[in-house]
């Protein structure tokens, strides 16, 4: 495996309902445009997560983190998912919810562990060279330096890469061999070489090339034989998580290769503390060598009041790391016990904490600023809603939650084409809404009809 081949392991699903969020839409100057970057309206909330930003750019959020307060449905994920993507659009977004800490096979701090390391981003930089070059016949001294150490020669016709300025002394590994010979070049043929660090790690033919070697059709200029054809900069991100699962996978694994091909120890199947520990030295190396740079991302904790003391005291712990990506919490609680503890304290969050919180409420939206809204994931569900109908979702946004207005969208758009209809109407809407409970009719049904349910 390759490290092009590292699967990305990122939560998608958790993100699906947000896709529309592009940024926070703030002008240069940090006031909110009214409708920017997918957002509409908590202007308040967006300004003050553009000053986070401009904090994190500066360095100066080390150690801290930030809490989103505010009741639910008022886009406490949608603000930390744009605050992720203001600091750059390759910047891991790892969103958790605080009851996922437990797990009867895993512990606590492990969970928190993984979703830290999902939220730290490596940028691994490859420098590619391409070379083309005639396939010449080569006298036995130019033999010599080029095939150097490995001491093959291939039976009837001799590969060297003559270039202008002589015999092109690449590093060639046996495989380059076979290849060569499997396609049958000859003596006069033109083929491409890449190379990474003078390394031969590929052949090809010319036609084949373009195509093998993932060059866009406009990058493929040829230059005079035997230049350096091409110097491309190959970057791929990947999260330490990645790396970890990649490490960890059984077989496959084995040799992720050209990144961590020296540590490979077979039949790994879990990811320990000591898999992590090798990963990081790994890590640490190629970016001192200057190949990986970091990518501190968002770690975002939704209901972080189910967090208990000792989920809060590793988190106190893992911010003071210098591998600690920016931790975005959220809540909709007040006063409340710290799990774990007869403790009262705001949010449910202990005192030692709260103190390094940067806190932004969120507000909650009236009838217009939710059709607002709905209007845009309309328009990124490629759905078309009459104006009735979006007034209608609206004030179910109102009565239940924005979120529960939202997710109606989907099976309405299938009521409305079973209906023979492209638009959604009014009616499609309230036949989904007396089929589907929201959150909070649920709960005031269960309580109305107690004595029917099992306690
Ligand atoms: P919370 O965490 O506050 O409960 P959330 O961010 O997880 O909320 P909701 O607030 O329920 O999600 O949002 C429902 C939908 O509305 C989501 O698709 C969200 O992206 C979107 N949304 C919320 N607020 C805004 C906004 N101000 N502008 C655009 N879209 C928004």
């Amino acid at each position: 495996m390759k490290i092009e081949e590292v699967q990305s392991t990122t939560k998608k699903q958790r993100i699906a309902t947000h896709t529309h969020i592009k940024g926070l839409g703030l002008y240069p100057n940090g006031n909110a445009v009214p409708l920017a970057a997918g957002f509409f309206g908590q202007a308040q909330a967006r300004e003050a997560a553009g000053l986070v930003v401009d904090m994190i750019r500066q360095k100066k959020m080390a150690g801290r983190a930030l809490l989103l307060a505010g009741p639910p449905g008022t886009g406490k994920t949608a603000l930390a998912l744009g605050i992720a993507q203001e600091l750059g659009s390759k910047v891991p977004f790892c969103p958790m919810v605080g009851s996922e800490v437990y797990s009867a096979e895993v512990k606590k701090t492990e969970v928190l562990m993984e979703n830290f390391r999902r939220a730290i981003g490596l940028r691994i930089k490859e420098n590619k060279e391409v070379y083309e070059g005639e396939v010449t016949e080569l006298s036995p001294e130019e033999t010599e330096s080029v095939i150097g150490g490995y001491g093959k020669s291939i039976s009837h016709v001799i590969i060297g890469l003559k270039t202008v300025k002589g015999t092109k002394q690449l590093k060639l590994d046996p495989t380059i061999y076979d290849a060569l010979i499997k396609e049958k070049v000859a003596v006069g043929d033109v083929i491409y070489i890449e190379a990474n660090s003078g390394a031969v790690k590929r052949v090809g033919r010319s036609d084949a090339f373009a195509t093998e070697f993932d060059l866009e059709a406009e990058e493929y200029v040829p230059l005079p034989k035997g230049e350096v054809h091409k110097k491309k900069e190959i970057v791929q991100d990947v999260t330490l998580h990645d790396l970890d699962a990649a490490n960890a996978r059984p077989q496959g694994g084995q040799d992720i290769l050209s990144l961590m091909g020296q540590m490979m120890k077979p039949k790994k199947t879990e990811i320990t503390d000591k898999l992590r520990q090798e990963i990081n030295k790994v890590v640490n190396r190629y970016i001192d060598e200057g190949v990986a740079e970091l990518v501190p991302g968002v770690l975002f904790i939704d209901e972080v009041h189910m967090l208990d003391i000792e989920c809060f005291s590793y988190l106190n712990r893992a911010l003071e790391s210098s591998l600690s990506p920016i931790v975005i919490f959220a809540t909709n609680r007040g006063v409340c016990d710290v799990r774990g503890t007869t403790m009262k304290s705001p949010h449910g969050i202990p005192v030692d904490l709260l103190d390094r919180l940067v806190i932004i409420r969120t507000e909650t939206y009236g009838p217009a600023e939710m059709i607002q809204i709905l209007a845009i994931r309309v328009q990124v569900e490629e759905l078309v809603v009459d104006e009735e109908g979006l007034a209608y979702l609206g004030e179910i946004g109102q009565r239940a939650s924005l979120r529960h207005a939202v997710q109606l969208l989907s099976p309405a758009s299938i009521i409305a084409k079973m209906n023979g209809r492209d638009s959604i109407c009014k009616a499609d809407v309230e036949e989904v809404d007396s089929l589907y409970l929201d959150a909070k009719s649920s709960a005031r049904l269960l309580q109305e009809q107690q004595d029917r349910y099992i306690s």
